[in-house]
């Protein structure tokens, strides 16, 4: 029988066979290989990738990680919708773009000041804000990360205890880097 002592999973590929740490990760002989030739020869990987795989994954990892971030510049072109929604408020909905692509939303409203409405205004900030988050990272590359997510959602509160206030309050306890969110709002 051979002995089972020396095994241990494999934190690449999961396997339970003999690892070795490599690279900063207990991997099999296998994984080991294949960690080698990617940290030593990336341009043979990616040479050899196409030739036996169909999905272009490492060519779209590069163009992501090369594709550089950019500015939103000074001045935007935008388009203003009016829109009206289920109670007949009506809305302002702007949209700025880059090259005909959205890179920004914003919603306005007659009502703004409007006490009642206050925090569906937030809400509705909390949305605006993540979604044009979410857009200058597809359309400018602008990295997407968690203390920018808290970051937006932070400022779209506009009275204590309001639902962005609440959220903004428990997903901050998972933010793992808080000293790039800017402040020291980290927890414990
Ligand atoms: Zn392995």
């Amino acid at each position: 029988m051979p002995e089972k002592n020396n095994d241990s999973c494999c934190e690449i590929c999961g396997a339970i066979r003999k690892t070795r740490k490599t690279g900063g990760v207990e991997a099999c002989s296998t994984c080991r290989t294949v960690i080698s030739c990617v940290r030593n020869h990336p341009d043979l990987v990616r040479k050899i990738w196409p030739l036996y795989q169909d999905e272009p994954i490492l060519l779209h990892a590069e163009r992501i990680s090369s594709a550089e971030p950019m500015e939103l510049p000074d001045v935007l072109d935008g388009k203003r919708y009016r829109t009206v929604d289920r109670e007949d408020n009506k809305w302002y909905l702007s949209v700025s773009e880059i090259n005909g692509n959205p890179v920004e939303v914003f919603a306005s409203t007659a009502f703004d000041r409007n006490h009642e409405l206050q925090s569906r205004i937030s809400n509705l900030t909390t949305i605006t804000r993540l979604i044009s988050l979410i857009l200058r990272h597809i359309f400018l590359h602008e990295p997407l990360t968690m203390s920018k997510c808290l970051k937006q959602i932070q400022r779209s509160s506009r009275q204590k205890n309001d639902l962005p206030d609440m959220l903004y309050g428990v997903l901050s306890r998972y933010n793992r880097n808080p000293e790039e969110a800017g402040r020291n709002q980290s927890v414990p």
